[in-house]
């Protein structure tokens, strides 16, 4: 029995065979704990359903989604995997691999035309570090009707995604996120597991859509007062929202009226507190163009 592609044998077999290194700048680790792979698979949910997986790499995990999973569609920036891809993943007929840019493709449109023919979506991978919040934030913007994201990322990124209000890692992100999708925590995962090995350790969490999504009239707007809220964190809401709008009268204002108080801290206030304090700051505004 071949031994699956997510192991030191078969990584170092395939890398060997197509004179292949692991390029640093698109971020790549691969997997070869077999066992990992797996349980990620079996973790997203993809049982006969499609999956968009990013960064397939030599296919470590895109193995064990196309057992599962009815189609599996990748995306994978490095264009010299293609013949590797081709060999590794030969034997499985229900995998499409595109070599394009993530961050660059119209994801909604493809949901939208796979959940035409299957009965979900879902997004698995072990992300690039270097661009996990951005490729986190198009897939979250694109509003695309994806049944989960289980993805791996550094640890650290991971722990500000699942932090509670009032907690060290509680910051902009984690709220942001919350706009959109609960997660959870599925596993840690160690550095001793990749090839070539990264100098930090893992975790892989699970976005999942919140049941009582809060619809939210100006988006961007809320997400850069809770950005600008946050600026420095040694500070309070009060001088980080005054620098936010330029002006201590209205920054006063606002927070008196949101019942923030204003020696409070950025990280002491709830996802709610920051919609009162924009509705309150809209309101303001508009009653001074009247
Ligand atoms: N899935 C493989 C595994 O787990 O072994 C490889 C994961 S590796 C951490 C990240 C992968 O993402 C690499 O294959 C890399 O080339 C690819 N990648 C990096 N930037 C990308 C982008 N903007 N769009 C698509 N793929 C990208």
């Amino acid at each position: 029995m071949t031994k699956p592609i997510a192991s030191a044998q078969r990584t170092n077999e395939i890398l060997k065979k197509f004179d292949m290194y692991a390029k640093k700048s698109f971020g790549q680790n691969f997997i070869i704990e077999g066992g990992i792979v797996e349980k990620i698979a079996r973790n997203c949910n993809c049982d006969d359903v499609a999956v968009i997986e990013i960064g397939p790499g030599i296919g470590a995990l895109t193995e064990q989604l196309a057992k599962r999973a009815k189609k599996v569609v990748c995306y994978e920036i490095d264009e010299r995997l293609k013949d590797v891809l081709d060999y590794s993943l030969a034997e499985y007929d229900n995998v499409e691999v595109i070599f394009e840019d993530f961050l660059n493709i119209n994801l909604l449109e493809k949901v939208n035309e796979l959940n035409n023919h299957y009965q979900r979506v879902v997004i698995c991978a072990n992300l690039p570090y270097y661009i996990t919040t951005p490729i986190l934030f198009k897939i979250f913007e694109s509003k695309a009707d994806v049944d989960n994201i289980t993805v791996m990322m550094q640890k650290e990124v991971a722990d500000r995604f699942l932090a509670k209000v009032d907690t060290k890692d509680y910051n902009a992100l984690s709220i942001i996120a919350s706009v959109y999708y609960n997660c959870k925590s599925v596993m840690k995962v160690s550095r001793t597991i990749f090839n070539p090995r990264p100098n930090i350790d893992s975790t892989v969490i699970q976005f999942y859509k919140q049941e009582n999504a809060i619809e939210i009239k100006d988006e961007q707007g809320l997400f850069l007062l809770i950005k600008g809220c946050f600026k420095q964190r040694r500070k309070t809401i009060y001088n980080n929202y005054r620098e936010f709008l330029q002006d201590k009268d209205n920054a006063t204002h606002d927070l008196e009226k949101a019942n923030i108080a204003l020696s409070a801290r950025a990280e002491t206030c709830t996802l709610d507190d920051f919609i009162k304090l924009k509705g309150v700051k809209d309101e303001r505004e508009s009653l001074c163009e009247n």
